[in-house]
Parts: structure tokens; C-alpha cells; sequence
């Protein structure tokens, strides 16, 4: 059934069914670009998502653990074909709970959700053990079982292309998931629930069950008959995770925050530096876990690169999230434009120079205006913090020493960036920067083929590429006795 906007009740999806929460709560999500509220939703407790992780364990040990693989990753297919049909409305909504703007998700966000249900489509089939003779009376290999019944908790700031990254390889690896998306931004999972249905998914085997963290998504970590928590969003809360999880040890990955660094030498090519620097943090209005929040840029071309920035930020067509033309929407929340601009007086307050945007635009919606910090010290709460927001953080370095113990110098490692012609010093960076990715001579671009995480404040394990063969599967050893 076609999802309604105007229906205005957004019941949970448990079962193929949609049905009431049991609590009988419901919570308003907003858009934030016009702070009206767009649906109310389901809240779920722990009796909700107690149903959804039983629908979810029979769809494993029925209809969905009996599939051949061959036939998932066809199911897969049919997936994507009814996202791709349903692109439009999914594009609205997306925009409509999140904010963002209408282009960017067509231009990225949907074309991300369905390479990713493609490639793992593809996968579903090619999940293999290994035969290893250990001696000569014995048949000794592996097998690779599903791991069975999976709790994603996705985050707000790419709830679609998220949500898939976690989705995808855990279906194609014959698991089943019950996905718990962000309160702020809950309306895209139900739509990609009921799409699942539509393409002839069994009940159950993709739940949604929206509600907040510290109930929905705590009573996911905390059940017992879950066996794996994805997560992606904030240390503090991946921490709890961890804690909750050691109940029945399930599996956990952390895709965490960031404050990666963006380094840019005078021998780059400074047009598509400042360029990509821009981008890499006003993109998503700066919500994005891997921005190039700390832009360090050599002494030598500090100045021109902080003015040069400054332009781009201040060029920025600021509005309408739905208007074509729109590159940059409004925070996702009220709360979020708080904090960042919070962090702004934080910023000021520090002593770092303000050079453009600093507030927010506008009396309705969210909106804070492109901000470009320079003169900003390493140890500052600007520098040392993740913003989540349009805010820049422009470092002076002066040697490549000084690059590193700066780059180096957070809790987190996801992500870095480094702009040089000279290829033996980007060599030696690559190795020293402390990062799961290491762009180079270009800031941001992901592919579901890459494993995509980090280390320290920013997680552990890697999603993306046969990496969710390991995340999503357990190995079987057998022996057989060939000498009797
Ligand atoms: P958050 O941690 O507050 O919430 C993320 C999700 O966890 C939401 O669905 C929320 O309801 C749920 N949650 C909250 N408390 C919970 C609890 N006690 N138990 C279980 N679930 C709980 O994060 P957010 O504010 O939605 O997202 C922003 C954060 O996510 C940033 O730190 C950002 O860097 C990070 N992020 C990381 C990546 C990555 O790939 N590394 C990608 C996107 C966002």
C-alpha cells in the first residue's frame, strides 16, 4: 500500500503488518526546514521490539533460512527494482523528515542505496567456506552460517543509505533485521519496510520499529535473542551499546563520530583543494560522521586558502531543502542547531578569528549560515570536538611533523585527507595518518565495495565489501572421518 503523507499516523512494521505500538504512544517527527510536523509515529517499546525480534527469528528458521542463497540475492534485485520505483517518493520524504536537500539525495543518496542492494544482491550467492586438509583421514572445511538475527540502529544524518549499508549485507548473508531508525528521521525505513514487502521479502525478515534510543533501540542491544547489534552514531551511545550487548555477548560493529583532518600543502592544486575542503564540510550542512571538520593548510598558502574558503562558504545557496537549486538545507533539529551553535560562541569565546557565517539565518527552520573558523588552535574545543555541523576549523601547520601531530591529535580515527603533488610526501603521510580511510588529492568519496570505519572514539570493525561476510556470518568447522 502506497504510503500516505497525509494519513498522518505512522504505525510500526512488525510482521508485514503495520500495527499499533503497544504502548499506544505516538511522537510527531518535524521537518526541519519548516518545523511543521510531517507524520506522527509509532513509538516502540521493549514489548514492540520483543515482537519484531520474534518475527524476525522465525522468518530466519522459516520461509528465509530455507531460501537458496541464489534466490535471496534475486529477492535482493526485485528490492531495488521497488526502491527504484518508488525513488520519488522516497526522495520527498527523505528530504521532508531530514532536511536535506532534494539534489543531494538524488545525486547521492539513492544512487549509494542501490549500488549497495546491487553489489550485495550479487553477493547473496558467493558466500563460500574452504575445504583445509589438516591430514589424511579427515574431510576438514568451513562453512559459513548466517549469523542470524541482526538489530540495526542507524542514525539521522543519511537514514536512507545508512539504513542500507546495514540492510543489505546482512539480508544477502541470510540473516533477518529488526531496524531501528533515528527518532528525528524515521519515515524513509518504514517506506523501505513496506517496499521490502512489496518485493516479495517474507514477513519478518526486514522489521521497523521506530521509537527512541533509550527505549527502542536499548531494548534491541539489551534482548537476548538478538545476536548482533550495527550501529552507527555517537561514541557516547556506543559505549552503552557495548555495555548492553555484554548480556548474551552478541556481536557488535561501531561506526562512531569524527574530526578528520583535511591537509593541504602550497604544491596542491589549490582550486580543487579549497574546492573539495568546502564540500567536505558544508556537505549534508556539515552532518556528515567523516566532514573535513580541521582544515590544515601550510603557512604559506594559509591566508589564501582561509579567503579563498570563506567565498565558497559565504556562495552557498542556503533554503528550501525541495527547491532544485537548494545545495544546502537546515540542521536536522532544533536541538542539533543548538549545539552548533553553541559551539560557534564556544569558538568566539576561544579566541579564534570568525571570518564568515557564525548564526543561524532566519527565524523558521533550522538554518545556521556556512561558518569558517581561522586562526584556530589545536587544543581548542573547536578543533577537539565534532561539531556535526557547517562549521570549519582552519589550523596553520608549518612542517610536515606538525601536520601529522596535529592530524593525529583527536580521539577519533575515520577519516583523513591530504593535498600534495609531492607523492613521496603523501606516501609518508598515508602511512602515519592515523584514519580508516586516507583520501588523497580528494575529500569524501565512499563505495560500498571499500570497507568503510574507523578506530578509537570512532569504533570498530569495518561495514561495506565482502567485510560483511565476516560481520554477518559464522563460521562451521567440520570433520569428517575418512579413515574408518
Ligand atoms: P546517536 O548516537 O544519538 O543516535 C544514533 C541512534 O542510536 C539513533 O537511532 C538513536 O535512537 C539510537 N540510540 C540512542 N541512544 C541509544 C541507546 N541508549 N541504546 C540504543 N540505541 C540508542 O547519534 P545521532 O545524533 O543520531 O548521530 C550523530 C552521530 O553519529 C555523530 O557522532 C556522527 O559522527 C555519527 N555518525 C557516524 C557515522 C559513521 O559511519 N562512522 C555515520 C553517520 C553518523
Amino acid at each position: 500500500m502506497p504510503f500516505d503523507l497525509l494519513d498522518g499516523q505512522q504505525n510500526l512494521l512488525i510482521d508485514g503488518q503495520r500495527v499499533a505500538p503497544a504502548s499506544g504512544r505516538y511522537f510527531d517527527t518535524v521537518n526541519p526546514a519548516t518545523e511543521q510536523v510531517v507524520a506522527r509515529v509509532a513509538e516502540a517499546d521493549a514489548e514492540d521490539v520483543d515482537r519484531a525480534v520474534r518475527s524476525s527469528r522465525a522468518a530466519l528458521e522459516g520461509a528465509w533460512g530455507q531460501m537458496r542463497a541464489a534466490d535471496r540475492g534475486r529477492l535482493l534485485l526485485k528490492f531495488a527494482d521497488a526502491i527504484r520505483g518508488a525513488q520519488d517518493e522516497l526522495v520527498e520524504l527523505e528530504s521532508l523528515d531530514s532536511g536535506k536537500p532534494v539534489s543531494a539525495i538524488r545525486r547521492q543518496d539513492m544512487p549509494a542505496v542501490l549500488d549497495t542492494l546491487a553489489y550485495y544482491a550479487g553477493l547473496a550467492d558467493k558466500i563460500n567456506g574452504q575445504v583445509i586438509p589438516v591430514r589424511g583421514d579427515a574431510l576438514t572445511y568451513t562453512v559459513r552460517e548466517p549469523l542470524g538475527v541482526v538489530g540495526a540502529i542507524v542514525p539521522w544524518n543519511f537514514p536512507l543509505m545508512i539504513g542500507m549499508w546495514k540492510i543489505a549485507p546482512a539480508l544477502a548473508c541470510g540473516c533477518t533485521v529488526v531496524l531501528k531508525p533515528a527518532e528525528i528521521t524515521p519515515m524513509t525505513a518504514l517506506r523501505l519496510g513496506e517496499l521490502a514487502l512489496q518485493a516479495g521479502l517474507p514477513p519478518g525478515v526486514l522489521n521497523v520499529v521506530p521509537g527512541f534510543g533509550k527505549v527502542a533501540g536499548a531494548a534491541l542491544v539489551d534482548h537476548p535473542d538478538v545476536d548482533k547489534v550495527t550501529f552507527t552514531g555517537s561514541p557516547a551511545v556506543g559505549r552503552q551499546i557495548l555495555r548492553g550487548a555484554a548480556g548474551n555477548l552478541k556481536r557488535v560493529t561501531l561506526e562512531l563520530g569524527g574530526k578528520s583532518a583535511n591537509i593541504i600543502f602550497p604544491d596542491a592544486d589549490l582550486d580543487a583543494a579549497v574546492k573539495a575542503a568546502g564540500s567536505g564540510i558544508f556537505f549534508n550542512s556539515g552532518q556528515v560522521c567523516s566532514a573535513g571538520s580541521r582544515i590544515l593548510v601550510h603557512e604559506a598558502v594559509y591566508d589564501e586558502v582561509v579567503e579563498r574558503l570563506a567565498a565558497r562558504a559565504a556562495a552557498i545557496r542556503i533554503g528550501d531543502p525541495r527547491q532544485p537549486g537548494t545545495a544546502m538545507g537546515p540542521l536536522v533539529s532544533e536541538v542539533q542547531m543548538n549545539r552548533v551553535l553553541d559551539y560557534i560562541d564556544v569558538g568566539r569565546q576561544e579566541g579564534a578569528s570568525l571570518v564568515t557565517g557564525g548564526g543561524r539565518i532566519g527565524e523558521e527552520g533550522y538554518f545556521v549560515s556556512p561558518t569558517v573558523f581561522a586562526n584556530v588552535g589545536h587544543d581548542m574545543r573547536i578543533s577537539q570536538e565534532e561539531i556535526f555541523g557547517p562549521v570549519a576549523a582552519v589550523i596553520k601547520f608549518s612542517d610536515d611533523a606538525d601536520a601529522i601531530r596535529i592530524a593525529n591529535g583527536t580521539r577519533y580515527s575515520l577519516a583523513a585527507g591530504v593535498w600534495s603533488g609531492d607523492m613521496v610526501r603523501v606516501h609518508r603521510f598515508v602511512r602515519k595518518l592515523k584514519a580508516g580511510t586516507v583520501w588523497v588529492n580528494t575529500f569524501g568519496p565512499t563505495d560500498v565495495r571499500l570497507p568503510w570505519g574507523g578506530s578509537r572514539d570512532s569504533g570498530f570493525g569495518r561495514e561495506h565489501g565482502d567485510m560483511a561476510i565476516e560481520n554477518f556470518t559464522e563460521p562451521k568447522v567440520v570433520w569428517i572421518n575418512t579413515g574408518l
